[in-house]
């Protein structure tokens, strides 16, 4: 029996997978939340009320009976014991497996502070996290988000639309900081400030006030924000409890190799949990390679190689594309820039350019249509200070 813990994106890829190539064997998925399997991404929408739970739900319980894959929702696996291959639910029902798949993901990171498990504060991880948010965000009227990267963002926008104020809370100088610099984050901040979302850089939670409930945030400097509801964006952690208590090799995530298999014989590990060439992705396009990838190696092991995953280089932020490409903030060597900002359009372009005029890298922040054209000439890597002019001023 093919054994996959965890019933999201990647154990589910993994289930499909095994039995496309597998017509008889018996694949069974169990899943720790009563839910359907659903679209994590999508939970954003559901939070801002643009979409419900049924609509991100890809794939209804027929779908599974048809593939003969048994998905079982409200199934919690709670101990792994490669040695007698079995693994033991929360119910105390144990099952035997032939392979098994650790795809139990991540959960969200939480702040280690005073009132940090107040009521009113969450993370947002589950269509159940979203149902108590969305409930509380009906309750008050101050929200805060704590962590300015993409998540933290696009929380801040859906709590706006339920008309609550929002401050959006980020250490680091600038918000973004992985994808975008100073000058583009600037812009960024202004377009949010213009939904009505408060940016502040630079600042650090120090403690959550309030009797039971969440009241207010006070920060590091001592400045507080009337916040009913605050929201941690801050990163993930993957879920390793299972295979380190089995013994596994774990870091950050289990530890796989190039065939994602862990440390134990017949134990693999695919998606938000997974660790591999010392990284955990914890982006979609990860899950599904690697759940892809798991799921050959079950059938035939060390037969797929899993080559790493790219991420994408494109993103939807406030509304506004955003495109990175190549070396967007050099450290070092002989670099220069071109650069046009517009806050009023919401618009920032900049180029790095090498020492003939080559281009680096980019940034393009609500410059769909420059898209081709700077990925074309970051590809062609020649002198192209000219064109790059060009483009610019085709923006400006
Ligand atoms: C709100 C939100 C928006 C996102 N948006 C994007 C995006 O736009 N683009 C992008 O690339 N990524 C996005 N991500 C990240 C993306 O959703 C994850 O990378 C992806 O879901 C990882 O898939 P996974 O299957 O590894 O883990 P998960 O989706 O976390 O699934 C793991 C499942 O395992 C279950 N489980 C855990 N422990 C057990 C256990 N002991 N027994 C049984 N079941 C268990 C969990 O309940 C969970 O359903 C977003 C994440 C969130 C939360």
């Amino acid at each position: 029996m093919y054994l996959i813990l965890g019933g999201g994106l990647a154990g589910v890829t993994a289930a499909r997978t095994l039995r496309s190539l597998e017509a008889v064997g018996e694949i069974v998925v169990l899943e720790a939340e009563t839910s359907p399997y659903y679209l994590r991404p999508g939970l954003i929408e559901v939070l801002a009320g643009r979409r419900t739970l049924a609509e991100i739900t890809p794939f209804p319980r027929v779908w599974f009976e048809h593939r003969r894959i048994t998905y079982r929702s409200g199934a919690t696996a709670v101990a792994l014991r490669p040695e007698r291959h079995e693994v033991e639910l929360a119910s105390g029902e144990t099952l035997a497996y032939d392979r098994v798949l650790l795809a139990c993901g991540a959960e969200a990171a939480r702040l280690e502070l005073p009132g940090a498990d107040l009521e009113g504060v969450f993370t947002l991880r589950s269509a159940a996290d979203v149902e108590r948010i969305r409930t509380r965000a009906g309750e008050v009227s101050g929200s805060a988000v704590v962590g300015g990267g993409w998540l933290g963002i696009e929380v801040a926008r859906a709590l706006r639309d339920h008309g609550l104020s929002v401050a959006l809370l980020e250490r680091g100088p600038w918000i973004l900081c992985r994808q975008l610099d100073q000058g583009g984050a600037a812009i960024l901040a202004g377009v949010l400030a213009s939904q009505g979302i408060e940016v502040q850089v630079g600042v650090a939670p120090a403690a959550i006030r309030g009797k039971r409930e969440a009241e207010e945030v006070v920060l590091a400097d001592g400045n507080r924000i009337a916040a009913g509801l605050v929201v941690v964006a801050a990163g993930i952690r993957s879920r390793v409890g299972l295979a380190q208590a089995a013994g596994l090799t774990t870091k950050q995530g289990v530890v796989v190799d190039d065939h994602l298999a862990t440390s134990a014989p017949d134990v693999f590990a695919a998606g938000d949990v997974a660790e591999w060439a010392g990284r955990v992705y914890g982006i979609v396009a990860a899950a599904r390679e690697q759940g892809e990838a798991a799921a050959r190696n079950m059938l035939a092991p060390g037969s797929v190689r899993y080559p790493g995953t790219t991420p994408s280089n494109k993103l939807k932020v406030a509304g506004l594309d955003l495109v990175c490409v190549g070396d967007t903030q050099p450290q070092g060597g002989p670099r220069r820039e071109l650069r046009h900002a517009d806050p009023a359009g919401g618009r920032y372009v900049k180029f790095v350019l090498g020492t003939e005029g080559e281009l680096h890298g980019a940034i393009l922040l609500g410059t769909p249509e420059l898209t081709d054209p700077v990925e074309e000439l970051a590809r062609a890597g020649v002198p192209a200070e000219d064109d790059l002019h060009r483009l610019l001023s085709s923006v400006a």
